[in-house]
Order: C-alpha cells, then structure tokens, then sequence
C-alpha cells in the first residue's frame, strides 16, 4: 500500500455514534468539507481526513492499514480481538470516550428458572457476539451452543430459534418489551478511540499525539462542572466534606453579609440532584451547576 502523509480516521457512516464522534472531533478543532452520505470526508484545517463506513468495518480497516484510528464501540472492537486471525495487526484502545454507553449482556426469558451461568449448559444462545460469548462462555466452564445472528436477536426466543441470547442493551426496556431478563454482564461497553499497538513513526504518528492530547482536554471539560453555593462560615467544612471531587474550592466573602461567604468548585464529573439535596442539607444555598465549555490550566 502506498504511505500516506494524511491521517485517515475511520468512524460509523450512519448511526447512534456518528453524532457524538463527529461533535468530539470538531471540538478538538478538526473541521471536514462535509459529505456525509458519502464515503470520505476530507478534512480542511488539520490533515486529518474521514472515512465514513458501517461500524463493523471499523477494526478491520485500521488492522489492514487503510485507517490509522477509527472511533467504535468497546464492544465491536473486543469482538474482532476476540475472532482476527494471528496475523492481523494488534489493535487497542487509546481512549475510552465516554459516549454510546451499553452493556453487553445474557439474557434469558422472564419465567426461566435461572441462577447462574451453569445454568446455560446444553441451552442455545442468539448473538451477535459470538467471539464475546464463546470467550465468556469458556471462562465459566459452560458448554452452550452459540446462534450467530446478524440482527433482531432479541426475539430469537419467541421464535424459538433460542432458548437464551446475549445482546447489547442500554436502558434494558428492549428485554422487558421481550419477556427477557437480564442475567449476567460480559462487557461495559462505550464508544472508543481504536488504533494499531504501535503508532505510525512518521508525521501521522505525531498528528495522533496532538490529536490525543486534544481529546483528553476536550473530555476532561466536557466531563467538568462548575459549582456555585452559598454557606456560612459555621457550615462551612461540612458543606465542603460533601464537594463531588475535584481541587480546593475557592471561597469569596459575600458583601455586607460577613458570616457568609460564596464557594466555587470546580467538579470531576456530574453532580447529581441528590448530592445537591445532601450539601443544601448541610446548610448551603443558592447553589448554581454550571457547564464548563473551555478550560486552560
Ligand atoms: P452499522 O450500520 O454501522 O453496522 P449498527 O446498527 O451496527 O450500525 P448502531 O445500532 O448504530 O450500530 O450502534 C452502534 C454502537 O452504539 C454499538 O456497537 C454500541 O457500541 C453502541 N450502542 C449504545 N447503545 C446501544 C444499544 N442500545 N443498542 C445497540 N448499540 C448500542
Ligand atoms: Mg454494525
């Protein structure tokens, strides 16, 4: 293959990742002359380019070299480690991103008398994942006869092509709107950064540092909130006890109110409401979360 002087990056043409990839990339100031019902998106600051494929394509283009990165899900990329032949390039993953949240999971039918994986043994089981399954399956000493399907494995049961399956799920209401239920997890799965082990040694090799280094500011603020409150200064340690992680809070005086003072912290992650509920119940109040949108250090 001819060597490239354009880092080509692989990503879902059409689906519940490319949203969130293509918002992540231009966040990271990566800007493509767009084209989106087509194959290639070529990109105009950066050398940086697209290609735009089925997700599954995703691990194989970057092991034979057509890509050099590709944004998937955990849960396609294990299944091509799981199944690639000896010969393929090792892949791995250079960045957990923090989108397309699921969990690869059994599942078996509501009224099956089910407690453990033991259980499965000598029971057939509909995925998509046979590599994942098979794995899992080997670690618990079960021996179940896997129904590779491409789609629709959900109601494999109802159709009586399975007795179980193991399949991707989010909220779980596909396997209730089924009669399913959720037995064991494989895999935490979210969308990643997958590259080669070894990156490139020439000028792409370093446009992927850059590239990295972007991203993790780009996640570290999307994940950071700022929070704003208002405590005395009596209630003041125990308001601060309760702070989401993060560094020192900054603490300004409130005018005219001396035993009052406004508290400003910077957070690791989400501050849920109940964490809200529990700091106001220490005493503070007039507490704002706010969004960072950018952050330098
Ligand atoms: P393609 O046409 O690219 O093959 P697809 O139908 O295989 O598309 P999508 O359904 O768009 O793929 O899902 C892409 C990825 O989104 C999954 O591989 C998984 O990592 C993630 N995902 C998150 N939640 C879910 C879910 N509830 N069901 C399926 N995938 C999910
Ligand atoms: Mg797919």
């Amino acid at each position: 293959m001819k060597p490239r002087d354009r880092l080509r990056i692989a990503m879902q043409k059409s689906g519940r990742l490319t949203e969130p990839a293509l918002d992540l990339l231009n966040r990271c100031g990566l800007t493509f002359r767009q084209s989106r019902d087509k194959l290639f998106c070529f990109g105009e600051g950066e050398p940086v380019d697209l290609l735009l494929v089925r997700d599954d394509d995703i691990p194989g283009l970057i092991a034979q070299g057509v890509c050099d990165l590709g944004i998937v899900g955990r849960n396609v990329l294990d299944e091509f480690r799981c199944t690639a032949s000896e010969d393929v390039a090792a892949l791995t993953e250079w960045r957990p991103l923090g989108f397309g949240r699921c969990r690869l999971s059994v599942a078996v039918p509501q009224d099956m008398d089910y407690r453990q994986p033991q259980d499965l043994g000598g029971l057939r089981i509909a995925t998509s994942y046979p590599g994942l399954l098979n794995h899992w399956l080997k670690a618990q000493s079960v021996d179940a006869a896997v129904v590779t399907l491409a789609g629709s494995v959900e109601i494999a049961p109802k159709l009586g092509t399975a007795d179980a399956i193991c399949d991707l799920v989010q909220s779980g209401g596909t396997l209730v709107a089924n009669q399913l239920r959720e037995t064991d997890v494989l895999l935490e799965s979210e969308a990643v950064l997958a590259g080669p082990q070894a990156l490139p040694t020439d000028e792409r090799g370093d446009m992927i540092n850059l590239l990295l280094k972007r991203l993790d500011g780009v996640i570290q603020v999307r994940e950071s909130r700022l929070l704003l409150l208002q405590t005395s200064r009596t209630a003041l340690d125990a308001v601060t006890r309760l702070l989401p992680g993060g560094p020192q809070p900054t603490l300004l005086p409130v005018a005219g109110q001396p035993d009052q003072l406004m508290l400003q912290a910077l957070c690791a992650g989400e501050v849920s409401w109940r964490q809200l509920e529990e700091i106001k119940k220490a005493g503070a109040r007039e507490m704002f979360v706010l969004p960072v949108e950018k952050m330098l250090a």
